[in-house]
C-alpha cells in the first residue's frame, strides 16, 4: 500500500457515473448553445482525484476519455495501467505541482494545467530533456490574488505567459484559473478569457461542478468537473 492510498475513497459503487456524465454533457451542450457556441468546442475534463481506478473505469465505459488528477503519485497509480489499454485516454494534471515531481509529471501527463512559476518551468524543461517529451502546458493564474493559492499573480500573468511562450513555444496552449470560493466567478472567468485572447493563447480552462455553465458563457474551452460526476470525495488531509 503506497502512502497516498488512504486518501482514496474506499470501494464504492460508481454505477451512477454514466448517468451523471450524460447530465453534465447535456449541461455543457445547453450552456454552449445558449452562448452561441458549438457543444463540441468545450472539452469535459472529468476530475477523478481521490476516487479509485474503478471510478475512472466506469467513466471510460461511458465514453469519457479526458481526466484530471491533482497529485502525480495518485495519477501514476491509476493511469499507468489504464493508458496502454486506452490509447486515446488523456490525463490532465490540475493540482499544484512540486518541482521534484516534474519527471513523473512529464512522463504521464498529456496536459499540465498548473504551470505558475519560473522554478517549475526550469524543472519541467529539465524533465522534458530527460524524458524526451513535453506535455501541453496551461498557465495557472491566481485571478483572485489569494495569498495561499497557487497560480501566477494577476499583474505578473501577462509577462509570465510571454516568457513561457518564448521558452516552450507551441507547448503553451492556454490559461487556467480557480476563482476564490464564495465569490461570483464571472469576473474571474472574463479576466482569464481576455488574458488568453490578449496573449494569443487558444485555451481557457475554467469552471467546475458548481459554475461550469457560467464559465462556458464566458468562453471556457475546458471545464473541470469532479463532484458532479463522481460524487463527493474525502477532504484533503
Ligand atoms: C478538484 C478540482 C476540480 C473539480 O472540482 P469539483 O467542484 O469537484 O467539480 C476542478 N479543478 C481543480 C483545480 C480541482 O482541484
Amino acid at each position: 500500500m503506497s502512502s497516498s492510498d488512504h486518501n482514496i475513497a474506499p470501494a464504492t459503487s460508481y454505477d451512477h457515473v454514466a448517468l451523471s456524465l450524460s447530465e453534465i454533457r447535456q449541461g455543457i451542450a445547453d450552456a454552449a448553445v445558449k452562448a452561441g457556441r458549438e457543444p463540441s468546442d468545450v472539452t469535459l475534463v472529468a476530475v477523478s482525484k481521490f476516487h479509485p481506478a474503478s471510478a475512472v473505469e466506469a467513466a471510460i465505459a461511458a465514453g469519457q476519455r479526458v481526466f484530471g488528477e491533482n497529485r502525480v503519485q495518485e495519477a501514476l497509480g491509476k493511469f499507468s495501467d489504464l493508458k496502454p489499454l486506452y490509447p486515446d485516454l488523456k490525463l490532465h494534471l490540475i493540482g499544484a505541482l512540486q518541482t521534484n515531481k516534474a519527471v513523473d509529471a512529464v512522463r504521464i501527463a498529456d496536459v499540465i494545467e498548473s504551470l505558475d512559476r519560473v522554478s517549475l518551468s526550469d524543472a519541467l524543461a529539465r524533465a522534458a530533456d530527460k524524458v524526451g517529451r513535453m506535455p501541453q502546458l496551461l498557465i495557472e493564474v491566481n485571478t483572485g490574488d489569494e495569498g495561499q493559492k497557487a497560480g501566477v499573480p494577476r499583474e505578473e500573468a501577462e509577462s509570465f505567459i510571454r516568457a513561457s511562450r518564448a521558452r516552450f513555444g507551441e507547448c503553451v496552449k492556454g490559461v487556467m484559473c480557480i476563482p476564490p470560493a464564495g465569490e461570483d466567478p464571472t469576473p474571474h472567468f472574463r479576466f482569464l478569457r481576455s488574458l488568453a485572447d490578449m496573449t494569443g493563447l487558444p485555451l481557457c480552462s475554467m469552471g467546475m461542478s458548481s459554475d461550469y455553465p457560467q464559465a462556458i458563457a464566458e468562453g471556457a474551452d475546458l471545464v473541470r468537473v469532479g463532484t458532479a460526476i463522481f460524487g463527493s470525495r474525502p477532504q484533503l488531509p
